[in-house]
């Protein structure tokens, strides 16, 4: 409160209290005058008090408060003031709200809030084109119930959303959603929904176009590679210039079909998203002749290929299990010197199941580690032909895994080898 208003209350006081006792003076009656003259105050005073709670009441920030004198005049316009500030800032954060909201409506991509447990909270006009979103009767409901795919679910529970999550849309299959969870305040949930369908369908043409264009390669390779063959076998009907030439064609040829191979495979492992055959794998086994195949393609260079397995099985594909195991394995003899040692373990334990391929050959430096998984990359492009590698291998490798739930871990130093584990979930394990 304003202190010079003290002033001017204690001289009224006084004033008061004197016209009291000069009244008090003239009647006699001191106590009376003083009554009398403080009951009056005090009447103004509450009189003050209502006008105030009249007009609080009335709660029309346009109404100007009742006049007053002195300190309640004060009150009354201190209370005004206040009140304006509030209308103010009020009015400010509506035109936030309205400015927010009008933005999120005009988005093309669905924003949806969730509470801690999934259950929706609010969402903007997108979300109900894409998801068929319907207020009010979906507010609290789970979002599983309105995208209604065991992905969706799974991934949610997960709760990992660094990658992105991509799925038809529950009103329109035609349509290809990308979902992307982000945590906020008190573990609710920010989901973004964009509409991905032209990505997905370029996508799928470039995926159509390499495994067709491998597809249409295939016959035509097939024959030439066959009379290649032919032709080197009965080498002695050829003038002896052209021998070096039949030799060259011959490998290129066969170098053709395992790359054509390895396109249609990985085209096949992108068409689906699960193994066709989900069985229990014996990988021992399946260990055993690839380790078999490993010491073929080794022949005279004779490295040392140990094996140790515990028994333990997956579930999985067999067929895809063998490509990506035997890639490593392959790739063991292969970037490893003749003589040199290579250990494959396989077992399991409480955190899955793991594969591990240690070779003590040429390693890979620490730089290209993060990029061999990628289609040809290639970490000495000169090697490769000498080596007789795809450059897809890896990619394959990755596929199958991130098939089967699992991941590839590398570590390599040069000069000393290479070790390349797959893990794989508990969840995936048969017992
Ligand atoms: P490639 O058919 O060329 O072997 P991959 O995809 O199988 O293609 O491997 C990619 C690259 O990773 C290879 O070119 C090679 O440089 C490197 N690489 C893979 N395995 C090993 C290994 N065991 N030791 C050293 N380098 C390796």
């Amino acid at each position: 409160m304003n202190q010079d208003w003290r002033g001017p209350i204690v001289r009224r006081l006084l004033i008061l209290i004197a016209g009291c006792l000069l009244l008090g003076l003239l009647t006699g009656e001191y106590a009376w005058a003083l009554v009398i003259g403080l009951a009056g105050y005090l009447g103004w005073t509450l009189r003050q008090l209502f006008r105030l709670q009249h007009w609080l009441k009335q709660r029309d920030p346009e109404q100007p408060p009742p006049d007053g004198h002195g300190l309640w005049g004060d009150i009354f316009d201190a209370l005004y003031q206040l009140q304006r500030q509030e209308m103010r800032a009020r009015g400010r954060l509506q035109a936030i709200i309205d400015r927010a909201l009008e933005s999120t409506s005009a988005l093309r991509d669905a924003i949806l809030l969730l509470d801690s447990e999934g259950n929706l909270e609010w969402w903007n006009p997108a979300a109900e084109r894409l998801l068929g979103l319907k207020d009010p009767q979906d507010t609290g409901h789970p979002v599983s119930n309105v995208v209604r795919h065991p992905a969706f679910k799974e991934y949610f529970d997960a709760g990992r959303y660094q990658e992105p999550l991509e799925l038809p849309s529950p009103v329109n299959e035609r349509l290809q959603l990308q979902y992307h969870f982000t945590r906020f305040g008190n573990a609710e949930h920010l989901l973004l929904v964009r509409d991905v369908t032209r990505l997905h369908q370029l996508e799928q043409m470039r995926k159509d176009f390499v495994a067709n264009v491998s597809h249409e390669l295939r016959t035509p390779l097939t024959v030439i590679a066959g009379y290649l063959e032919t032709f080197s076998e009965n080498q002695e009907q050829f003038p002896p210039r052209w021998h070096r030439a039949l030799d060259q064609m011959n490998q290129q040829a066969g170098r053709m079909q395992l790359l054509l191979n390895d396109l249609l495979l990985l085209a096949k492992l992108e068409a689906t998203s699960y193994p066709a055959h989900n069985q229990p794998v014996a990988v021992d086994a399946l260990l055993r002749d690839i380790v078999a195949d490993a010491q073929a393609l080794s022949g005279e260079r004779a490295h040392r290929i140990s094996l140790e397995g515990d028994g333990t099985r997956l579930k999985g594909s067999a067929e895809e299990l063998r490509s990506a195991f035997s890639n490593l394995v392959f790739n063991a003899v292969k970037y490893t010197p003749a003589g040199g040692e290579i250990a494959v373990r396989w077992w399991g334990d409480e955190e899955g199941a793991h594969l591990s391929v240690q070779d003590n050959g040429i390693g890979v430096e620490s730089k290209h580690l993060p990029r061999l998984t990628e289609r040809f990359y290639r970490v000495d492009s000169s090697r490769a032909s000498s080596t007789g590698g795809t450059g897809l291998g890896l990619a394959i490798v990755k596929h199958v895994l991130l098939r089967h739930k699992g991941q590839l871990e590398i570590a390599s130093t040069p000069g000393q080898g290479s070790t390349f584990t797959c893990h794989f979930q508990p969840a995936q394990l048969a017992r």
